[in-house]
């Protein structure tokens, strides 16, 4: 591992993202910013006087279908596919300049961000990346879904996901301090059944929704084109996961397993997490994993895992 693993690290050129919120369809701009070591992520909203909302936990609103964060009622929502390819690519600085309440949904993956951060490239910066290192295990359980973090060196994910056919049970293992995430994570998109469409958009849920943004499934399997990896829908949940957790603010050094897992779930454990604080505790250089512990997905076959070469 490099030494420069070991300290933060900002984007090197602002970078600007356009779109539509996938559940409210707003129209959106976005701005990522450089910003100084120690200032974390911090959303700003051009369009309300710039009012600056961090991205951690006690920021944290209702979530449902997406993350949201709220401080003194105002809103920015579906945080999540950012964030996670903030950490999943080990920037930890940075302002994200949105003119409206939520972030673009691009082609319902992580890949743009992480093609714009590489286009751009990413700086370090001269401070000491702190670790949210784990020490004793923090577990959520409601009903059958549950999720818990524990000690362990690297960050590794363990996603179990069981879903309606034609998903059903899907399994993925990542160890994202082998830095797999672009490869294997960023690229897998979000997903919805056609069944519940209807139903959605009746609620208002997802006004920004299209085939081009969302799998769409129906009951043999997606309508509209091939997968980007035979197991992209448990790919996204961990996806979604290094998002929602990246709320802790701080990377994470621990072992994550999660199961029927969704947003409410992944920021419940970032709060018990924060609270528990004998749980964890703030450290400067990981726990080097073993070599033998390196690049690990394992779960049903994996499909096309180059698309960043393409
Ligand atoms: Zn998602």
């Amino acid at each position: 591992m490099a030494p420069s693993a070991h300290l933060e690290q900002t984007i090197a050129e602002p970078l600007e993202f356009t779109g539509v919120g996938l559940h409210s369809g707003a129209p959106v701009t976005m701005r990522l910013l450089p910003a100084p070591a120690g200032s974390g992520i911090v959303f700003r909203r051009t369009d309300l006087d710039n009012f600056e909302i961090p991205a951690i936990g006690r920021n944290v609103a209702k979530v449902s279908y997406a993350t949201s964060l709220m401080r003194q009622s105002v809103l920015i929502s579906t945080t999540e596919h950012l964030l996670s390819a903030l950490i999943g690519m080990g920037v930890d600085n940075a302002i994200v300049e949105l003119d409206n309440l939520e972030l673009p949904i691009l082609d319902g993956s992580a890949l743009p961000y992480v093609e714009a951060f590489l286009r751009v490239g990413i700086r370090t910066q001269r401070r000491r990346r702190e670790y949210l290192r784990v020490l004793r295990p923090v577990e959520v359980r409601e009903g059958n879904k549950f999720i818990g973090v524990y000690p362990g060196s690297g960050y590794r994910i363990e996603y179990t996901i069981d879903f309606p056919a034609p998903i059903g049970q899907q399994r993925a293992s990542v160890d994202l301090a082998a830095e797999t995430y672009g490869t294997f994570i960023a690229a897998a998109r979000t997903f919805g059944y056609k069944a519940d469409e209807q139903r959605l958009r009746d609620m208002g849920l997802i006004r920004g929704a299209s085939p081009e943004n969302a799998i769409v499934l129906g009951s043999k399997g997606p309508e509209n084109g091939p997968l980007r990896f035979s197991d992209e829908y448990v790919r996204h949940k961990v996806l979604d996961l290094i998002g929602d957790l990246a709320l802790a603010g701080r990377r994470i050094e621990g072992h994550v397993v999660a199961e029927r897992a969704g947003h409410a779930m992944h920021t419940a454990l970032v709060s018990r997490l924060l609270k528990d604080r004998s749980a964890w505790e703030l450290a400067h250089v990981p726990v080097t994993a073993a070599p033998a512990e390196a690049a690990s997905l394992r779960g049903t076959a994996i499909g096309s895992p180059a698309l960043l070469g393409a």
